[in-house]
């Protein structure tokens, strides 16, 4: 879907696609230098649904083989916020012990989410858990995340597209961007 298909529902462009590559091939080529002599234990975590197109076109930017697993959680949320009560829908199938864990994650808004993620997976004994996101809203948040590598600082707008949705909408939009408010308001 292309931002012309989004009609009034779609406010601004905030990344391209090109943008939006350009980026994670530069966080990939960090990422790979950062693990240098470890890349044997790494393993890249990714956040159903919204990181799976992050995910994709990050593992592909690496310059060598890394395996990949998927956790989904619900958020109990209303509407386009997070309360940061989370319920685990779908566990790893990794035994993540002595693994480099790198949580790879579309983006971190409040970082109740991801604190409560990173403090499940860090009781599971791993070597390291590390976290890259794409998009991050500064001012949105309610708690610190350590957060190694970030895509792009963003302000607190709700945005949709490249795998973030309104309503499980609009994920296939391949650009980012914000979203009207008539459509949520
Ligand atoms: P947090 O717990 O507030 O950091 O929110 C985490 C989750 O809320 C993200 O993984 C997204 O699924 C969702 N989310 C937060 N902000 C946005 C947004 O601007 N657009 C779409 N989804 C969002």
């Amino acid at each position: 879907m292309d931002a012309e298909h989004m009609g009034a529902d779609l406010e601004n462009i905030l990344f391209t696609e090109e943008q939006i590559q350009q980026r994670l091939a530069e966080l990939a080529q960090e990422v790979w230098a950062d693990y240098e002599g470890e890349h044997d234990k790494l393993l890249l975590v990714g956040v159903l649904k919204g990181a799976v197109l992050v995910m994709a076109d990050f593992m592909r930017a690496l310059p060598g083989s890394a395996p990949v697993d998927f956790l989904a959680v619900s958020s109990y949320g209303s509407g386009t916020k997070s309360s940061g009560v989370v319920r685990i829908l779908k566990d790893l199938d990794t035994d993540i012990s002595g693994r480099h864990v790198l949580i790879v994650e579309d983006i971190i808004d409040s970082g109740l989410t991801l604190n409560w993620i990173r403090t499940n997976l860090e009781s599971r004994g791993p070597a390291s858990v590390e976290i890259c996101t794409l998009l991050r809203k500064p001012e949105a948040a309610k708690v610190h995340v350590e957060t190694k590598y970030v895509g792009f600082d963003i302000p607190p707008a709700f945005v949709v597209g490249y795998g973030l949705d309104y309503d499980e909408q609009y994920r296939n939009l391949r650009v980012i961007g914000t979203l009207a408010e008539h459509v949520y308001s």
